[in-house]
């Protein structure tokens, strides 16, 4: 098919859903569409919409989901439509289950937030047994005032004066993980992970082993955006999914792990992590979960725009100037409008499924 590579990302929540149905209906496989409470801007309703594909009993399994950061989801979105159109059109081998799920964060594809209707931040959420949602860092309650101002966006508040001053101050490192390794006690800040499980979990709980079939192997590819280096693939994973398989299948596909003690990695160690409480789901099968982070501008342009767009939500009027200016920055700091960005990185994507398949039939 000769359609250019970015022409598969959606212009909104909207049409990135009917395009992903139209190619469930036609690649056949068992479609399920869970609705969450929350309605879209039009007063439209909004779901997480699964397709599964192959044989229920097979071994292997790979999962590829989109959207766990609803701001981020048009690129997860045009690698499964791509994946969907081309490589996936013909039959899936006998031993191998493939699981789609699109928008995991419906909420916030459609209004354009990282975060879901009650200001979740669904990768810092999802706590496993015995873990609690409450706490934030010493550092992060400190920066409270410059990351969560009261206020409209707009006007001269130098945030990336401040922001500079903060990272000569305290270090690059030790700001990534105070602001972005998770808080639990700011309701309307950035990467608040909620005081008990979000919507998309409890409507993934009760339904997440039986998606993996009777697989017993699974590799889980979760694609996120604004992390990185431009256009660039980081492959991410928590330290406390080491096993045997997951090191194998990091191998394989290039994973770049956390290095924490690297100033310049771009990990930091997140609480409420969607991936471990996708392994603990699964039970005692091999399960290798990796984020897929795409680079997109630099961290500060990144954190800029995401703070603007949570100013622009809780203080501002969605009719005012600044409001649409606060979302369009959002849009663009996670998914660029540069066409040799979305060709690589949706290219890159499809590429990173087709050696998940090569190595499941390894
Ligand atoms: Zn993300």
């Amino acid at each position: 098919m000769s359609v250019p590579a970015d022409a598969w990302f959606p212009r909104d929540y909207a049409e990135s859903r009917r395009e992903f149905l139209a190619a469930c209906k036609e690649l056949g496989g068992e479609m399920e569409s869970h609705a969450i409470d929350a309605v879209g801007p039009d007063g439209e309703s909004l779901t997480i919409d699964l397709l599964t594909l192959g044989n229920r009993g097979a071994n292997d399994c790979l999962v590829l989901s989109s959207g766990l950061h609803g701001l981020e989801a048009p690129l997860g979105a045009a690698i499964q439509l791509h994946w969907m159109r081309n490589a996936l059109s013909q039959s899936v081998p006998p031993n191998l289950r493939i699981v789609l799920i699109h928008a995991l964060n419906p909420y916030g594809f459609a209004h354009r937030r990282r975060c879901e209707a009650e200001n979740i931040d669904l990768n810092r959420s999802f706590m496993r047994r015995g873990e609690e949602h409450r706490g934030a860092p010493p550092l992060y309650e400190k920066l409270d005032p410059l990351l969560n101002p009261e206020s409209p966006p707009g006007g001269f508040d130098f945030f990336t004066l401040r922001a500079a001053a903060i990272l000569a101050r305290y270090g690059m490192t030790k700001v990534k993980q105070a602001i972005a390794g998770g808080q639990y006690e700011f309701p309307r800040g950035l990467f608040y992970g909620g005081k008990g499980a979000s919507e998309t979990q409890q409507l993934l709980t009760p339904h997440w082993k039986s998606w993996l079939g009777e697989s017993r192997r699974v590799i889980h590819l979760d694609v996120h955006t604004g992390l990185g280096r431009w256009g660039e693939l980081t492959l991410l994973s928590a330290p406390a999914m080491d096993t045997a398989w997951h090191r194998q299948v990091g191998e394989t596909l290039g994973e770049t792990g956390y290095d924490r003690e690297k100033e310049n990695s771009v990990a930091y160690q997140a609480r409420g992590d969607f991936g471990l409480w996708c392994s603990q789901q699964a039970g005692d099968i091999d399960y290798a979960y990796f984020c897929a982070e795409f680079g997109t501008y630099p961290a500060v342009r990144v954190l800029k725009a995401l703070r603007a767009e949570n100013q622009a939500h809780h203080w501002s009027d969605p009719k005012a100037a600044a409001f649409q200016t606060a979302k369009r920055s959002a849009l663009e700091a996670f998914s660029p409008a540069s066409k040799s960005w979305r060709q690589s990185t949706v290219a890159r994507g499809v590429d990173l499924c087709k050696s998940a398949i090569a190595r499941l039939e390894k």
